[in-house]
């Protein structure tokens, strides 16, 4: 058997996790800068909370709460600007995988001196130490190495991806998720989903990332129905955090595959949210999988308690709802954006282009 699997992340889970570690807090140095959006983190307590424990341990910090959904170049160099300006010693994220994200790429930029043209080069040497408190339960990017932006140029988002990106710390404590609106919910627990059967069918799949693929994908499959009627109990969303983490960390050994490229599209030129985007496509691209290597499709199908991909489309469109409508010139226009993206390749069976056009029009019954 050949394996390899790498996390330097610390992964700590507990109601209180925060205040319960805040120790480890201590050890990063004296001021904080904490990544996060404009909301959130103020209304479910989490931010309280990290305050709380810095204010215990004597760390000073500075709020950066600019973080919009789908970062921005833009917001990482003002991020980066204020922690160089406010000699930040590292930096905390508090939210979903848009200030996670962000806090990656600042964190980076804090300390390197990269131009906005090299930003998605790669071959980084450091950052600022860097702790993710998750608030979704759909990402994972509390444990993976990409920092996912808006690419204006490339009309899509772009990865930054290096092994120096993966967090110091995740503190995950899902009490803060109690408050999630349920389209939020069912939109970023897809994501996780959409992690875990891509990693699971990602030719970089090992036995490792296949275990943890197949592990999230049962628990979020017994969430379906409590997802779609809305009756998220705390035990319920405790697991659903628990395997946006596993599914994060299928993908940071997997990578993504078309779902995600293709799903970019969507977000970019629609502003779907990201795991919708990914929702809408993946049935569509399970299918054509299938028609090659139905050993690999089955195995996701039944982790989730269901009988085939027909059956786990009709629950994906039962919690998604009706779809925005794409026009036949952008199925075009978005295959030839995605067909060029390196996770494409990231498949036990490689799509080519007219399979993603193909894809769009079913998904959007064109
Ligand atoms: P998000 O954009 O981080 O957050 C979506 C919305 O949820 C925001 O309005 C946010 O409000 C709100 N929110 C967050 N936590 C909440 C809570 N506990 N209670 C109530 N509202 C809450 O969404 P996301 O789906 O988690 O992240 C999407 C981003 O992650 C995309 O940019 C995607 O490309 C990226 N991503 C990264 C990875 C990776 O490995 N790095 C993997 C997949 C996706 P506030 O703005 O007020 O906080
Ligand atoms: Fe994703």
């Amino acid at each position: 058997m050949k394996l390899s699997f790498f996390l330097p992340t610390k992964i700590l889970m507990d109601d209180n996790c925060i205040k319960a570690n805040a120790a480890l807090l201590a050890s990063f140095g004296k001021k904080a800068l904490i990544v996060t959006g404009a909301r959130s983190a103020k209304a479910n307590g989490s931010q309280s909370d990290l305050e709380a424990a810095l204010t215990a341990n004597g760390q000073s910090w500075t709020m950066f709460d600019k973080v919009m959904s789908n970062p921005t170049i833009d917001c990482v160099y003002e991020g980066a600007a204020l922690a160089k300006a406010e000699g930040a010693d590292f930096v905390v994220a508090i939210g979903g995988g848009s200030p996670m994200d962000a806090a990656k790429a600042i964190s980076l930029l804090a300390c390197e001196d990269i131009s906005r043209e090299n930003l998605f080069a790669g071959g980084y040497k450091t950052r600022l130490p860097l702790v993710c408190i998750p608030t979704t339960a759909g990402t994972g990017s509390e444990v993976t190495q990409y920092s996912i932006l808006m690419n204006d140029k490339a009309q899509t988002k772009t990865s930054l991806s290096s092994p120096v990106l993966f967090p110091d710390l995740a503190l995950l404590d899902s009490r803060y998720m109690a408050g999630l609106s349920q389209t939020t919910m069912i939109n970023t627990v897809i994501d996780a989903f959409s992690h875990s059967a891509e990693g699971y069918l990602s030719n970089r799949a090992n036995a490792i990332s296949d275990a943890l693929a197949l592990e999230a994908m049962g628990i979020i499959g017994s969430g379906f129905a409590a997802l779609s009627s809305g009756t998220i109990t705390e035990a319920l969303r405790a697991n659903l955090l628990y395997a946006s983490t596993l599914g994060g960390m299928v993908i940071a050994h997997t990578g993504t595959t078309a779902v995600h490229s293709m799903g970019y599209s969507l977000t970019y030129f629609h502003n779907i949210d990201h795991g919708r985007a990914n929702g809408l496509l993946l049935a569509e691209f399970l299918k054509l999988v299938e028609q090659v290597r139905p050993d690999r499709v089955a195995p996701i199908v039944m982790a989730c308690g269901l009988g085939s991909v027909t059956e786990l489309a009709s629950v994906l469109d039962g919690l998604l709802g009706e779809k925005e409508p794409i026009t036949p010139e952008e199925v075009i226009k978005f295959s030839g954006i995605a067909i060029k993206a390196s996770n494409i390749a990231n498949c036990v069976v490689i799509p080519t282009e007219a399979d993603l056009q193909r894809i769009y029009r079913t998904s959007f019954g064109l």
